[in-house]
């Protein structure tokens, strides 16, 4: 095959993301890029995780996988946080060292490792077996220059309470506004402690490279290239033929599906198609968020007082948290288990999407021009939706009570605010403006296009 013998002098890297849905989607999609460029591409995560994954069909990326040490059920069945990432950095440092051997055995060796930037200890494999090492940042730009100052005693912590965080390149925020690690500091938090930890040795990877696209953060962006020269970003990680409103010139074998997910999707695709333009509500929070009873029935009552046709995503672990009386299916609403996310907010029903703001789902809605009702609940979605609101303006924000509730009124008032009133006519057309921007950085010529060719520049020399 043609592709094939391109690929083996073109160079194989070895793509090793943490085991989330939102970590190994955007590596995924990065890779379908240098796959598409020529390069070999191994996608590696660890056995439980990987155990779990769907391969959708026409899935094109071969997949590995490594041991946590939890090969039988995870972070879950770790007695802690702690615990679990101090072993998957353990046995994951050996086991990928044998993957490596491994694949060097089959007549196509492994050059380069670009690993999940939560997984330091990769770089260190990278090094002892001579390949490149590049790390990949999954947050945005704002919110790693926020942990970057942070783990250097620029920022420090705990936060005081009125504090204005100013810091360079970026807008000032609250307190409120920081990632929840920082704002709900606990010394010794496993996961603050791996998020700092993303800068230990990152000066020493060859590429860093950035779920983002440069025009959505230049001030941001200038500044950390200036820290970080080999600094490139890359996004938007989703689909091509989504960003080319669903024409395929542009796209290869493969190209228009996700490939893997830990939750069997459900078609709602037809249900869509039946509904008028701009009329849906499309809501999901993430892959990992879970609420409690009395949210799930704030937002159960919320979206049907609003009167606006909902597509909404629960997930099997949080159904039975739906109030007894609500239906999972009527002429105005439908309810599934998962769904292809990136498909549905391409969806010209789509009139805009109630999100807890994680990173994927935050730039797979500005990339598609959907205005966002934001809810976030932990980690960097505070951040996000502070971002969303008043950077990009590209949408509104749910107010949450004092016992950390929205409130049914509050949802139906946001989600209004968009579908209905004078506000969302503002917030639409620059979720429009953002759309083109994404489209135009990763087309050829684009800010992504040019750091994606020239990292594979980088990659195709060492096989000269
Ligand atoms: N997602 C999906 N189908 C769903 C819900 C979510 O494919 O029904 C995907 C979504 O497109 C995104 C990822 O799951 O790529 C979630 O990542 P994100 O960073 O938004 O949130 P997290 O799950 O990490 O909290």
């Amino acid at each position: 095959m043609e592709g094939e013998t391109k690929a083996a002098r073109r160079g194989h890297c070895v793509v090793l993301a943490y085991p989330a849905q939102g970590h190994i989607n955007p590596m995924l999609e990065f890779s379908k890029r240098l796959l598409h460029r020529g390069i070999s591409v191994t996608l590696v995560s660890t056995r439980f995780f990987c155990s779990k994954l769907q391969k959708l069909p026409g899935s094109i990326i071969a997949l590995e996988t490594i041991s946590d040490g939890f090969d039988d059920g995870g972070i879950d069945k770790a007695e802690n946080h702690k615990i679990y990432l101090d072993s998957l950095r353990q046995v994951g440092t050996q086991t990928l060292s044998e993957l490596i051997e491994k694949l060097n055995r089959t007549g196509k060796p492994v050059d380069c490792i670009i690993y999940d930037s939560f997984l330091t200890w990769a770089l260190e494999v990278s090094r002892k077996l001579g390949l490149l090492g590049v790390s990949f940042l999954t947050q945005n730009l704002s919110v790693d220059s926020i942990y970057y100052h942070v783990n250097k005693g620029k920022l420090k912590l705990p936060l005081v309470k009125d504090q204005n965080i100013s810091l360079p390149g970026l807008p000032s925020f609250e307190p409120c506004d920081m990632p929840s690690f920082l704002y709900e500091y606990e010394p010794g938090n496993a996961f603050l402690d791996l998020v700092l930890g993303q800068f230990s040795n990152i000066e020493k990877a060859d590429w860093i490279i950035c779920n983002s696209f440069y025009e959505m953060e230049i001030e941001v962006a200038d500044l950390m290239r200036k820290i970080w020269p080999n600094l490139r970003t890359v996004g938007p990680t989703i689909p091509y033929k989504l960003l080319n409103n669903n024409n395929s010139n542009n796209t290869f074998e493969g190209e228009e599906d996700y490939g893997f997910s830990i939750f069997k999707g459900e078609e709602c695709t037809k249900w869509l198609d039946n509904q008028p333009k701009q009329s849906v509500a499309f809501v999901s929070l993430g892959s990992m968020v879970s609420s409690s009873k009395e949210q799930m029935k704030e937002l159960a009552m919320g979206l049907t007082d609003s009167g606006i046709s909902f597509l909404w995503v629960v997930r099997d672990s949080e159904e039975a948290k739906l109030p007894a009386s609500f239906s999972k299916k009527t002429k105005k609403s439908l309810v599934v288990t998962w769904c292809q996310q990136p498909k549905v907010l391409s969806h010209e029903a789509i009139g805009c999407f109630v999100t807890h703001c994680g990173w994927n789902s935050t730039m797979e809605a500005l990339s598609l021009g959907v205005p966002m009702v934001a809810l976030p609940l932990w980690s960097d979605q505070r951040t996000n939706a502070t971002i969303i609101k008043d950077v990009w303006k590209i949408g509104v924000r749910a107010e949450f009570d004092e016992n950390g509730i929205v409130r049914r009124e509050a949802l139906k008032n946001s989600i209004w605010e968009i579908m209905k009133y004078e506000r969302g006519c503002e917030v639409k057309s620059n979720a429009m403006k953002w759309k083109n921007l994404a489209a135009k950085a990763v087309h050829e010529g684009g800010s992504s296009w040019k750091n994606i060719e020239e990292f594979v520049d980088s990659l195709s020399h060492l096989n000269v």
